[in-house]
């Protein structure tokens, strides 16, 4: 067996029809087939992998490392679809699509994956420190959002969130919003979707598409070939790299982020936050798993995933603005990971015109977590044959980019 190739079925025992062993050897045995070949198990390929099986589809999902092992195990798992800034309808439309889709998928999926999720909607806090950052905030809001959060005045802030900094102004209150475990999620769709009977391959190197003058016939990999009707490509922030192989151009911007965990112990527990705060320098994330998570860094262009002590101090000292008994919180961990961002801050997800069967889902920027069922339900239509105008997604079609060049 190739190192590091391995189906997900060694590491967690618990997956009817992953691929076998004897399947991944140092060449596939045969040829490998399925109906649609996903490539990329982030938190966007799993999704589609899941919801593709849920409606009987024939799947295959290969990742080059392993589950959850990019982008999304380095997120904050806010699904805050009222508080974020969307610029376009169309994804103010799907966040709240897809927030509803995953609290109503909960159940099942976890129940199909054995895996919990911590999907936890305790609301959110936008606090502001005067008046004129209330009115700057409003003015900023993009006329595209259609939430009407509740407003605390002061008073309100110390009896709701008493934790919160007394210097506070007031602040607003989105009481839909939630937040979940990313990588937990993750493992959720993909073990589902292996009890639904997707088969799925980790350790996969050296991926290509494998097109001819007919369209895509599979992909080629580094233990051999394998073929299928369709391919979607999940690979995030990678995207771009393996489009070319398609002779498409769609780029991807990355967009580095750093993280803190921190704990707070039983006698300062009543400093914890029991809501997130959003807020205009930081968010503060109270986890299903006792951690309280405070992000995130942004900056733009930077691939790499060190965690810098400016970038945590920056955090640190704007947690402890807002919620001053964060001092007495224990440092835990802190990470990085790098968004895919695009040039219109959209996400390409459909299908590629000029190759039959070539799919797109990445680019989902700072939000992938949240969008993650919606996109899987989008993809999942698109291959049963919905077209994206039907959809009311045709701004997110991949073949914007190339009719861009080809028009300038
Ligand atoms: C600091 C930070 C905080 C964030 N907070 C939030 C948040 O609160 N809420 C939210 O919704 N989103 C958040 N995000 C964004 C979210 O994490 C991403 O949008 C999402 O994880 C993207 O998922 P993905 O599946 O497209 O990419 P990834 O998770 O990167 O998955 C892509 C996978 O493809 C694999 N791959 C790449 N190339 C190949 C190849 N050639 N062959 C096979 N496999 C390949 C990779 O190994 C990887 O596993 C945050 C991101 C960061 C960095």
């Amino acid at each position: 067996m190739r190192e590091g190739a391995r189906s997900i079925r060694k590491r967690s025992g618990y997956h009817p029809r992953a691929v076998s062993r004897s399947r991944i050897g140092s060449e596939i045995r045969g040829n490998l087939h399925a109906e649609t070949i996903i490539v990329g198990g982030g938190v966007i390929g799993c999704a589609i992998a899941c919801e593709l099986a849920t409606r009987g589809h024939d799947v295959l999902l290969v990742e080059r490392s392993r589950i959850a092992g990019g982008t999304s195990c380095a997120a904050a798992g806010m699904l805050a679809a009222d508080s974020e800034r969307f610029t376009h309808a169309v994804m103010a439309r799907l966040a709240k699509e897809s927030r509803e889709l995953l609290h109503k998928q909960k159940e099942r999926i976890s129940s199909l994956s054995g895996v919990e999720m911590g999907l936890q909607q305790y609301g959110f806090i936008t606090p502001f420190r005067s008046y004129s950052e209330v009115s700057n905030y409003k003015n900023n809001r993009s006329s595209n959002s259609s939430d009407e959060p509740f407003w605390w005045d002061r008073v309100s802030v110390q009896q709701e969130a008493s934790w919160l900094n007394r210097d506070i102004y007031g602040a607003y209150y989105r009481p839909s919003e939630s937040e979940i475990l990313p990588v937990n999620l993750t493992q959720a769709y993909v073990r589902a979707a292996q009890a639904m009977g997707a088969r799925v391959m980790e350790g996969v190197q050296d991926v290509r598409l494998h097109i001819d003058v007919n369209g895509v016939q599979g992909i080629r990999t580094s233990i051999g070939t394998m073929t299928s009707k369709n391919v979607i490509v999940a690979t995030g922030l990678q995207g771009e790299e393996l489009m070319r192989h398609a002779g498409l151009i769609l780029p991807v911007l990355p967009v580095k982020g750093e993280i803190a965990a921190v704990h707070f112990s039983p006698r300062h527990i009543g400093y914890r936050p029991d809501k997130t705060v959003y807020a205009d320098d930081i968010y503060i994330v109270p986890k299903a798993n006792g951690e309280v998570w405070l992000g995130a860094t942004s900056l733009p262009g930077r691939t790499d995933t060190k965690v810098s002590v400016q970038g945590i101090q920056k955090l640190f000292t704007a947690a402890t603005s807002w919620v001053p008994g964060m001092k007495e919180a224990h440092f835990l961990r802190a990470w990085a990971g790098v968004r895919p961002s695009t040039p219109d801050g959209l996400p390409y997800i459909g299908a590629c015109e000029s190759i039959p069967g070539l799919f797109t889902a990445f680019g989902h920027y700072r939000n992938g977590i949240l969008l993650s069922a919606i996109t899987g339900s989008l993809m999942a239509d698109i291959i049963y044959g919905k077209t994206s105008e039907a959809l009311g997604i045709q701004d997110l079609s991949p073949d914007r980019m190339n009719r861009k060049e080809i028009l300038q």
